[in-house]
């Protein structure tokens, strides 16, 4: 979407959503993120466990966060993953960090 479709779509939003009224809204910029979600495609659960076993290789190699496990974790979950790796690197800990976030027993609703 061209960045001028952008803005009007968050400034349709604002309004709608009640945060702002149109002639409140002066203007709006748009910044592309790289990476900014984890996606996940139709082949992500098949091909994990393959980047798994991978990584599983290289006793050094500590993939910790969102990026660095590509999984759709909040702040929260990707900051557990880093203290576990800290635990298991520094004081001889056997945490599974993949097992973090595994329930999901809360993601973003989508009303209709
Ligand atoms: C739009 C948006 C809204 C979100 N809203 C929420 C929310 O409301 N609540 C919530 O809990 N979570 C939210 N999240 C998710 C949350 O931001 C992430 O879960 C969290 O930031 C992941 O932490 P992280 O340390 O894994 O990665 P990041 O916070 O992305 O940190 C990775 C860091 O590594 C740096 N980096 C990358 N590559 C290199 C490199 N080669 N060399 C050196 N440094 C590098 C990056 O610059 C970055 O600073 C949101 C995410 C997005 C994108």
């Amino acid at each position: 979407m061209p960045d001028h479709e952008l803005v009007n779509l968050a400034r349709h939003e604002l309004v709608r959503i009640g945060l702002a009224k149109h002639k409140e809204i002066l203007d709006g910029c748009v910044v592309r993120m790289p990476k900014a979600y984890p996606t996940y495609d139709p082949d992500y659960e098949a091909a994990m466990p393959t980047i798994r076993a991978a990584l599983a290789q290289f006793k050094n190699v500590y993939p910790v966060g969102r990026n660095g496990m590509h999984k759709y974790n909040n702040q929260d979950h990707a900051m557990m993953t880093a203290k576990l790796s800290v635990e298991n690197l520094c004081d001889g800990a056997h945490h599974d960090i993949w097992e973090v976030n595994v329930d999901r027993v809360y993601h973003e609703e989508v009303e209709k």
